[in-house]
């Protein structure tokens, strides 16, 4: 049995997880979240790109708590802009989280703009105390809309068409189908043989 951290304050990124390492039947895991563990200061995402702060989060983790630890780093990369939000697409509109302002932000800066291009991008970390580190990236693609479209999922769902779901914003996905096409979704199947080679090892 080997314990794994979920360095994520968001539960849905841990059931997405349970999610896939059921659909590739890997037991013998434990999952936490950052509320089963005591708190720990949580560190300043530095890098310049979605691997580096997804090492950054998933170090701290390990570190602080002593046992394995995943963690996650994603943002929107929108051609025309070069790749941004990119890293800073939780803060691109100045206050972290603000989903509304980075929207109306975003698509105030595409007004006019033909090149809708843009990609969801994950990157997931998995570090174990001792220094083994793996990573995985997912990318999504699809083009962005001119105006918002859709109830469900966070952050740029309502603005992005995914290229497999043409006529769909993701916000228009159920959380199922989203997760069968997802950024995160893939960057995580890829990191799960890690997993299981963990699991494997503690028996
Ligand atoms: P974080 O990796 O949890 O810090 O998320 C970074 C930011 O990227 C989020 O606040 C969202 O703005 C955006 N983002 C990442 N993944 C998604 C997604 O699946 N849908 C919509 N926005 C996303």
């Amino acid at each position: 049995m080997v314990d794994i951290l979920v360095a994520s304050g968001n539960a849905k990124k841990l059931r997405e997880l349970e999610t896939v390492l059921q659909e590739s039947s890997i037991s013998d895991v434990v999952l936490h979240s950052l509320k089963d563990v005591a708190a720990y200061p949580e560190p300043a995402e530095t890098g310049l790109t979605f691997e580096e702060n997804a090492l950054i989060k998933a170090r701290a983790g390990a570190q602080a708590t002593g046992m394995a630890c995943i963690a996650d780093d994603s943002g929107l990369a929108v051609a025309a802009l070069n790749g941004m939000p990119g890293v800073l697409s939780a803060r691109w509109s100045g206050t972290h989280g603000d989903d509304q302002a980075n929207n109306d932000l975003l698509l105030a800066q595409m007004t006019d703009i033909a090149l809708r291009d843009a990609a969801f991008v994950s990157c997931c970390a998995l570090v174990v105390p001792g220094g083994e580190e793996h990573t995985a990236e997912g990318r999504w693609e699809g083009t962005l809309l001119t105006q918002p479209r859709g109830e469900n999922g966070f952050g740029y769902d309502p603005l992005f068409e995914p290229v497999d779901a043409p006529g769909r914003s993701s916000a228009e996905l159920t959380p199922d189908e989203k997760n069968a096409r997802s950024h995160r979704g893939q960057a995580l199947r890829e990191l799960a043989q890690w997993i299981a080679v963990l699991a494997h090892q503690a028996g």
